[in-house]
Protein backbone atom coordinates (compact mmCIF):
# COMPACT_ATOMS: atom_id res chain seq x y z
CA UNK A 1 0.00 0.00 0.00
CA UNK A 2 1.16 3.28 -0.94
CA UNK A 3 1.04 6.61 1.09
CA UNK A 4 -0.98 8.61 -1.18
CA UNK A 5 -4.17 7.37 -2.97
CA UNK A 6 -6.95 8.79 -5.55
CA UNK A 7 -10.22 9.57 -4.37
CA UNK A 8 -13.41 11.71 -4.95
CA UNK A 9 -13.32 14.62 -3.28
CA UNK A 10 -15.84 17.49 -3.18
CA UNK A 11 -13.93 20.37 -2.51
CA UNK A 12 -16.18 23.35 -2.20
CA UNK A 13 -19.90 23.51 -1.68
CA UNK A 14 -20.70 25.44 -4.84
CA UNK A 15 -22.13 23.24 -7.70
CA UNK A 16 -19.86 20.66 -9.46
CA UNK A 17 -17.26 21.22 -7.14
CA UNK A 18 -16.09 17.23 -6.84
CA UNK A 19 -12.67 15.71 -8.70
CA UNK A 20 -10.48 13.18 -8.34
CA UNK A 21 -7.70 14.16 -6.01
CA UNK A 22 -4.68 12.61 -4.57
CA UNK A 23 -5.12 12.37 -0.75
CA UNK A 24 -3.13 10.57 2.23
CA UNK A 25 -4.43 6.83 3.00
CA UNK A 26 -5.96 7.84 6.10
CA UNK A 27 -4.63 7.15 9.64
CA UNK A 28 -6.61 4.75 12.34
CA UNK A 29 -7.12 4.88 15.86
CA UNK A 30 -7.46 1.95 18.01
CA UNK A 31 -10.64 1.20 17.50
CA UNK A 32 -10.39 1.72 13.88
CA UNK A 33 -10.19 -0.65 10.88
CA UNK A 34 -8.60 0.80 7.91
CA UNK A 35 -10.72 -0.88 4.98
CA UNK A 36 -9.59 -1.71 1.26
CA UNK A 37 -12.85 -0.93 -0.63
CA UNK A 38 -14.02 -3.59 -2.50
CA UNK A 39 -17.24 -1.66 -3.71
CA UNK A 40 -19.53 1.72 -3.05
CA UNK A 41 -22.62 2.58 -4.83
CA UNK A 42 -23.34 6.10 -5.23
CA UNK A 43 -26.07 7.30 -3.61
CA UNK A 44 -28.96 9.92 -4.62
CA UNK A 45 -27.44 11.72 -2.02
CA UNK A 46 -23.76 11.98 -3.43
CA UNK A 47 -25.42 13.00 -6.46
CA UNK A 48 -27.38 16.14 -4.54
CA UNK A 49 -23.48 17.09 -3.16
CA UNK A 50 -22.33 17.17 -6.71
CA UNK A 51 -24.79 19.52 -7.95
CA UNK A 52 -25.50 21.39 -4.16
CA UNK A 53 -28.75 20.25 -4.11
CA UNK A 54 -28.43 18.97 -0.77
CA UNK A 55 -30.43 19.89 2.49
CA UNK A 56 -27.82 18.95 5.46
CA UNK A 57 -24.34 20.41 6.20
CA UNK A 58 -21.17 18.67 4.36
CA UNK A 59 -17.44 19.58 6.01
CA UNK A 60 -15.63 20.48 2.65
CA UNK A 61 -13.07 18.94 1.55
CA UNK A 62 -14.62 15.34 1.91
CA UNK A 63 -14.29 11.74 0.44
CA UNK A 64 -17.85 11.23 -1.09
CA UNK A 65 -19.49 7.48 -0.50
CA UNK A 66 -21.25 6.16 2.63
CA UNK A 67 -22.29 2.95 0.93
CA UNK A 68 -19.23 0.41 0.80
CA UNK A 69 -17.62 -2.75 1.47
CA UNK A 70 -13.95 -3.68 1.15
CA UNK A 71 -11.39 -6.29 2.99
CA UNK A 72 -9.82 -4.89 6.37
CA UNK A 73 -5.87 -4.01 5.71
CA UNK A 74 -5.38 -3.17 9.30
CA UNK A 75 -6.99 -3.43 12.76
CA UNK A 76 -6.24 -0.96 15.47
CA UNK A 77 -4.63 -2.37 18.46
CA UNK A 78 -7.97 -2.56 20.70
CA UNK A 79 -10.35 -4.13 17.93
CA UNK A 80 -11.85 -7.20 18.60
CA UNK A 81 -14.20 -8.98 16.30
CA UNK A 82 -12.87 -8.47 13.10
CA UNK A 83 -9.47 -8.72 11.70
CA UNK A 84 -7.10 -8.83 8.76
CA UNK A 85 -8.41 -10.21 5.85
CA UNK A 86 -12.33 -9.96 6.80
CA UNK A 87 -14.78 -8.80 4.36
CA UNK A 88 -17.22 -6.69 6.14
CA UNK A 89 -19.60 -4.28 5.13
CA UNK A 90 -19.89 -0.74 6.80
CA UNK A 91 -22.30 0.93 8.70
CA UNK A 92 -22.54 5.13 7.99
CA UNK A 93 -22.61 6.34 11.34
CA UNK A 94 -19.09 7.16 11.20
CA UNK A 95 -19.23 9.25 14.38
CA UNK A 96 -21.31 9.10 17.74
CA UNK A 97 -21.66 10.54 21.39
CA UNK A 98 -22.10 7.36 22.72
CA UNK A 99 -23.09 8.54 25.80
CA UNK A 100 -26.64 10.11 24.92
CA UNK A 101 -30.50 8.30 25.48
CA UNK A 102 -30.10 7.42 21.65
CA UNK A 103 -26.74 6.18 21.55
CA UNK A 104 -26.93 3.96 24.56
CA UNK A 105 -30.42 2.21 23.56
CA UNK A 106 -28.87 1.32 20.61
CA UNK A 107 -30.44 4.14 18.36
CA UNK A 108 -27.46 6.16 17.54
CA UNK A 109 -28.80 6.84 14.16
CA UNK A 110 -30.46 9.23 16.14
CA UNK A 111 -27.75 10.63 18.11
CA UNK A 112 -27.78 14.42 17.47
CA UNK A 113 -24.08 14.52 17.32
CA UNK A 114 -24.21 11.40 14.74
CA UNK A 115 -21.86 12.27 11.51
CA UNK A 116 -21.79 10.18 8.31
CA UNK A 117 -19.19 9.46 6.39
CA UNK A 118 -18.96 11.29 2.69
CA UNK A 119 -20.29 14.36 3.94
CA UNK A 120 -18.95 14.47 7.64
CA UNK A 121 -16.19 12.68 7.71
CA UNK A 122 -13.92 10.58 4.46
CA UNK A 123 -15.95 8.30 2.65
CA UNK A 124 -15.11 5.40 0.61
CA UNK A 125 -14.85 6.48 -2.95
CA UNK A 126 -11.03 5.89 -2.45
CA UNK A 127 -9.16 2.69 -2.28
CA UNK A 128 -9.18 2.89 1.60
CA UNK A 129 -11.13 4.48 4.61
CA UNK A 130 -10.79 4.38 8.35
CA UNK A 131 -13.23 2.89 9.67
CA UNK A 132 -14.52 2.74 13.59
CA UNK A 133 -14.92 -1.35 13.62
CA UNK A 134 -18.21 -0.63 15.55
CA UNK A 135 -19.96 -0.06 12.26
CA UNK A 136 -18.26 -3.35 10.68
CA UNK A 137 -20.79 -6.09 10.11
CA UNK A 138 -19.06 -9.89 8.41
CA UNK A 139 -20.66 -11.07 4.85
CA UNK A 140 -20.73 -14.30 3.06
CA UNK A 141 -18.35 -14.94 0.66
CA UNK A 142 -21.39 -15.42 -1.38
CA UNK A 143 -22.31 -11.98 -1.49
CA UNK A 144 -20.26 -10.30 -3.98
CA UNK A 145 -19.15 -6.44 -2.82
CA UNK A 146 -21.06 -4.89 -5.74
CA UNK A 147 -24.09 -5.99 -3.84
CA UNK A 148 -22.88 -6.09 -0.51
CA UNK A 149 -22.55 -1.81 -0.50
CA UNK A 150 -26.23 -1.92 -1.41
CA UNK A 151 -26.59 -3.00 2.27
CA UNK A 152 -26.91 0.82 2.94
CA UNK A 153 -30.07 1.76 1.02
CA UNK A 154 -31.48 -1.33 1.20
CA UNK A 155 -31.63 -0.47 5.39
CA UNK A 156 -32.71 2.72 4.70
CA UNK A 157 -35.93 1.06 2.83
CA UNK A 158 -36.14 -1.67 5.60
CA UNK A 159 -36.01 0.56 8.59
CA UNK A 160 -38.98 2.46 6.63
CA UNK A 161 -40.92 -0.21 5.69
CA UNK A 162 -40.80 -2.88 8.47
CA UNK A 163 -39.77 -0.86 11.33
CA UNK A 164 -41.15 2.42 11.49
CA UNK A 165 -44.20 1.42 8.74
CA UNK A 166 -46.36 -1.79 9.97
CA UNK A 167 -47.11 -3.75 7.07
CA UNK A 168 -49.53 -7.01 7.18
CA UNK A 169 -49.98 -9.28 4.99
CA UNK A 170 -52.73 -7.77 1.88
CA UNK A 171 -52.30 -4.11 2.86
CA UNK A 172 -52.29 -2.02 -0.10
CA UNK A 173 -49.57 -0.10 0.13
CA UNK A 174 -48.41 3.11 -2.38
CA UNK A 175 -44.93 3.79 -2.76
CA UNK A 176 -44.24 7.52 -4.21
CA UNK A 177 -41.41 8.26 -6.04
CA UNK A 178 -39.63 5.01 -7.99
CA UNK A 179 -35.67 6.33 -7.34
CA UNK A 180 -33.40 3.69 -5.62
CA UNK A 181 -34.78 4.29 -2.25
CA UNK A 182 -38.40 4.13 -3.39
CA UNK A 183 -37.39 1.07 -5.29
CA UNK A 184 -36.04 -0.47 -2.38
CA UNK A 185 -38.80 0.55 -0.02
CA UNK A 186 -41.23 -0.98 -2.82
CA UNK A 187 -39.11 -4.50 -2.50
CA UNK A 188 -39.22 -4.42 1.33
CA UNK A 189 -42.80 -3.66 1.17
CA UNK A 190 -43.27 -6.60 -1.24
CA UNK A 191 -41.25 -9.11 1.08
CA UNK A 192 -43.35 -7.64 4.02
CA UNK A 193 -46.37 -8.94 2.04
CA UNK A 194 -47.74 -5.97 0.86
CA UNK A 195 -50.80 -6.55 -1.87
CA UNK A 196 -51.62 -4.22 -3.85
CA UNK A 197 -48.26 -2.79 -4.29
CA UNK A 198 -48.44 0.50 -6.13
CA UNK A 199 -45.61 2.40 -7.70
CA UNK A 200 -46.48 5.65 -8.79
CA UNK A 201 -43.78 7.97 -10.71
CA UNK A 202 -43.15 10.52 -13.38
CA UNK A 203 -43.49 10.09 -17.42
CA UNK A 204 -39.09 9.84 -17.34
CA UNK A 205 -39.55 7.28 -14.98
CA UNK A 206 -40.83 4.32 -17.16
CA UNK A 207 -37.72 2.40 -17.12
CA UNK A 208 -37.84 2.47 -12.76
CA UNK A 209 -41.33 1.45 -13.16
CA UNK A 210 -40.67 -1.84 -14.89
CA UNK A 211 -37.58 -2.40 -12.35
CA UNK A 212 -40.69 -1.84 -9.44
CA UNK A 213 -42.50 -4.22 -11.05
CA UNK A 214 -39.40 -6.92 -11.25
CA UNK A 215 -38.95 -5.90 -7.37
CA UNK A 216 -42.48 -6.66 -7.02
CA UNK A 217 -44.97 -3.99 -7.29
CA UNK A 218 -48.59 -4.88 -8.49
CA UNK A 219 -49.17 -2.00 -10.16
CA UNK A 220 -47.38 1.04 -11.63
CA UNK A 221 -48.42 4.31 -12.90
CA UNK A 222 -47.29 7.36 -14.00
CA UNK A 223 -48.88 10.19 -11.73
CA UNK A 224 -48.88 12.96 -14.65
CA UNK A 225 -52.19 10.76 -16.30
CA UNK A 226 -53.96 11.77 -12.61
CA UNK A 227 -55.24 8.64 -12.64
CA UNK A 228 -53.51 7.46 -9.14
CA UNK A 229 -56.61 8.34 -6.87
CA UNK A 230 -58.75 6.18 -9.64
CA UNK A 231 -56.59 3.46 -9.12
CA UNK A 232 -56.09 3.56 -5.36
CA UNK A 233 -59.93 3.80 -4.79
CA UNK A 234 -60.93 0.92 -7.17
CA UNK A 235 -58.44 -1.22 -5.07
CA UNK A 236 -59.86 0.00 -1.80
CA UNK A 237 -62.71 2.82 -1.67
CA UNK A 238 -61.40 4.28 1.80
CA UNK A 239 -57.55 4.28 0.39
CA UNK A 240 -54.06 2.83 0.77
CA UNK A 241 -53.24 1.31 4.39
CA UNK A 242 -49.43 2.83 3.47
CA UNK A 243 -48.19 5.45 1.71
CA UNK A 244 -44.81 5.67 1.43
CA UNK A 245 -43.35 9.00 0.43
CA UNK A 246 -40.26 8.44 -1.25
CA UNK A 247 -40.10 11.13 -3.56
CA UNK A 248 -37.47 13.13 -2.74
CA UNK A 249 -39.40 16.26 -2.72
CA UNK A 250 -41.91 17.80 -0.18
CA UNK A 251 -44.99 18.38 -1.80
CA UNK A 252 -46.39 15.06 -2.67
CA UNK A 253 -46.94 14.81 1.50
CA UNK A 254 -50.12 16.60 0.16
CA UNK A 255 -51.50 13.54 -2.25
CA UNK A 256 -50.13 11.40 0.66
CA UNK A 257 -52.66 12.72 3.66
CA UNK A 258 -55.49 12.83 0.62
CA UNK A 259 -54.49 9.12 -0.84
CA UNK A 260 -54.20 7.38 2.64
CA UNK A 261 -56.81 5.28 4.49
CA UNK A 262 -58.51 6.69 7.93
CA UNK A 263 -56.30 5.06 10.43
CA UNK A 264 -53.67 4.63 7.95
CA UNK A 265 -49.93 5.70 7.77
CA UNK A 266 -47.98 7.92 5.98
CA UNK A 267 -43.81 7.23 6.13
CA UNK A 268 -42.32 10.20 4.60
CA UNK A 269 -38.36 8.61 3.89
CA UNK A 270 -37.39 11.25 1.08
CA UNK A 271 -36.49 14.53 1.80
CA UNK A 272 -35.79 18.38 0.06
CA UNK A 273 -34.82 21.95 1.19
CA UNK A 274 -38.45 23.07 0.12
CA UNK A 275 -40.73 24.13 2.67
CA UNK A 276 -43.90 24.21 1.43
CA UNK A 277 -47.52 25.19 2.61
CA UNK A 278 -49.99 21.82 3.03
CA UNK A 279 -53.36 20.72 3.78
CA UNK A 280 -52.67 19.27 7.04
CA UNK A 281 -56.31 18.32 8.14
CA UNK A 282 -56.50 14.87 7.23
CA UNK A 283 -53.59 13.88 9.35
CA UNK A 284 -56.27 14.94 12.29
CA UNK A 285 -59.48 13.86 10.34
CA UNK A 286 -58.50 10.70 9.25
CA UNK A 287 -56.67 9.99 12.49
CA UNK A 288 -53.12 9.14 10.08
CA UNK A 289 -50.39 8.44 11.86
CA UNK A 290 -47.28 10.24 9.87
CA UNK A 291 -43.90 9.39 10.72
CA UNK A 292 -40.29 10.28 9.16
CA UNK A 293 -37.94 7.38 9.18
CA UNK A 294 -34.05 7.84 9.17
CA UNK A 295 -31.06 6.09 8.73
CA UNK A 296 -30.60 2.48 10.37
CA UNK A 297 -29.00 0.32 12.94
CA UNK A 298 -27.37 -2.72 14.02
CA UNK A 299 -30.32 -5.32 13.99
CA UNK A 300 -31.48 -3.72 10.50
CA UNK A 301 -27.86 -4.49 9.07
CA UNK A 302 -27.88 -8.05 10.10
CA UNK A 303 -31.47 -8.30 8.68
CA UNK A 304 -30.85 -7.23 5.12
CA UNK A 305 -27.38 -8.80 5.11
CA UNK A 306 -29.40 -11.49 5.14
CA UNK A 307 -31.72 -10.64 2.83
CA UNK A 308 -29.03 -10.03 0.25
CA UNK A 309 -27.01 -13.16 0.58
CA UNK A 310 -30.12 -15.40 0.03
CA UNK A 311 -31.41 -13.30 -2.76
CA UNK A 312 -34.67 -11.99 -1.21
CA UNK A 313 -33.46 -8.45 -2.03
CA UNK A 314 -32.62 -8.20 -5.82
CA UNK A 315 -30.04 -5.82 -6.04
CA UNK A 316 -29.00 -7.13 -9.32
CA UNK A 317 -32.29 -5.51 -10.48
CA UNK A 318 -31.05 -1.61 -9.36
CA UNK A 319 -27.26 -1.80 -10.36
CA UNK A 320 -26.78 -0.65 -13.91
CA UNK A 321 -23.05 0.68 -14.19
CA UNK A 322 -19.92 -0.18 -12.78
CA UNK A 323 -16.93 1.48 -13.19
CA UNK A 324 -13.36 2.40 -11.50
CA UNK A 325 -12.59 5.71 -9.78
CA UNK A 326 -11.78 7.36 -12.73
CA UNK A 327 -15.74 6.88 -14.35
CA UNK A 328 -16.96 8.86 -10.89
CA UNK A 329 -18.78 11.72 -13.41
CA UNK A 330 -20.01 9.29 -15.89
CA UNK A 331 -21.35 7.34 -13.17
CA UNK A 332 -23.06 10.19 -11.16
CA UNK A 333 -24.15 11.98 -14.21
CA UNK A 334 -25.90 8.64 -15.38
CA UNK A 335 -27.84 8.25 -12.31
CA UNK A 336 -28.26 12.05 -12.64
CA UNK A 337 -29.86 11.67 -16.09
CA UNK A 338 -32.10 8.73 -14.99
CA UNK A 339 -29.73 6.51 -17.33
CA UNK A 340 -29.11 3.84 -14.34
CA UNK A 341 -30.46 3.39 -11.17
CA UNK A 342 -27.71 3.21 -9.26
CA UNK A 343 -23.95 2.89 -10.36
CA UNK A 344 -21.32 1.53 -9.22
CA UNK A 345 -17.48 2.00 -7.95
CA UNK A 346 -15.34 -0.57 -7.87
CA UNK A 347 -11.70 0.86 -6.58
CA UNK A 348 -9.79 -1.53 -8.05
CA UNK A 349 -11.25 -1.76 -11.55
ZN1 LIG B 1 -27.18 6.37 0.66
ZN1 LIG C 1 -25.26 9.93 21.13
Amino acid sequence: MGTTQAAVVQYALEPLSVELREIPVPEIGEHDVLLQVGAVSVCGSDVHQFHATHSWAVNVPVVLGHEFCGTVAKAGRSVRGVKEGDRVVSETAAVICGTCMMCRTGRYNLCPTRKGFGYGVNGAMASYVATPARCLHAIPDSLPFEYACLCEPHAVAYQSMCVNSTIHPGDLVVVFGPGPIGLLCTRMAALAGANPLIVAGLPQDAPRLEAARALGATHTIDVSTGGLDDLVRSLDPLGADLVCEASGASRPLDAALKLVKPGGQVTKVGWSPDTIPIDINPLVGKNVTLQGSFSHNFPVWERVIHLLATGMAKPEIVVGLRSGLAGWRHAFDAMHEGDVIKSVLLPSM
